[in-house]
């Protein structure tokens, strides 16, 4: 798998900014975590380098009520699969809300309005990511889709000290995780139901 390392800012300060995040939602500081989860995104957003510029720094340009961190991903998949990798994947990033602190997060350029566009390439992409991560991680056992975030308070997965920093999300919808979890089916990663049971 080809991997082009292209990191954010990764400072003293954004391990620190990572500790008091872990402190205020977690109830302790740490800035690693031991990867439990692979969380599935997508960016709402067309470009790669937009995205990639919106995570770079170390402070959040909004929702500082809640930490300074800036968000990020682990992983950033361009529309033609270019995979890039923006952190080490044992950093706490602030990705997920409730999933950080045991989640790896790959976010796929695409999205916009919600449509369900995610390109065969990133899928395929996704597959080799998620494949090399439960490699090197055996601790990795969930594989989930950020809009089927609320399955893992069931699973014991979802931790968060503030009850109301929470928002509803769709990405990156259940085509794709549908696809990406028939491709991954011989792992044997704990998913949840495709669509929820109305
Ligand atoms: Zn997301």
């Amino acid at each position: 798998m080809q991997i082009i390392y292209k990191p954010v800012l990764l400072t003293d300060y954004r391990k620190q900014l990572a500790r008091e995040y872990a402190q205020m939602h977690y109830g302790e500081p740490f800035d690693t975590i031991i990867p439990q989860a692979i969380v599935i995104h997508w960016t709402a957003s067309n470009s790669m380098q937009a995205v990639y510029n919106y995570f770079y720094g170390e402070e959040a340009s909004t929702d500082r009520e809640y930490g300074k961190l800036n968000l990020t991903s682990h992983y950033l998949v361009d529309r033609d699969g270019t995979i890039y990798q923006l952190t080490p994947e044992t950093n706490l990033n602030r990705h997920a809300i409730g999933l950080n602190w045991c989640s790896i997060g790959i976010e796929n350029v695409g999205g916009v309005n919600g449509n369900q566009d995610l390109t065969d390439a990133q899928l395929e992409s996704n597959e080799k990511i998620v494949r090399h991560l439960t490699s090197n991680y055996p601790s990795i056992k969930y594989l989930l889709g950020h809009y089927q975030q609320d399955r893992t308070k069931k699973a014991g997965l979802w931790k968060e000290n503030i009850s109301e920093y929470y928002a509803d999300k769709p990405d990156p919808g259940p085509v794709f995780m549908q696809s990406l979890i028939n491709k991954v089916n011989d792992l044997k990663l704990v998913t949840f139901p495709i669509i929820e049971p109305s």
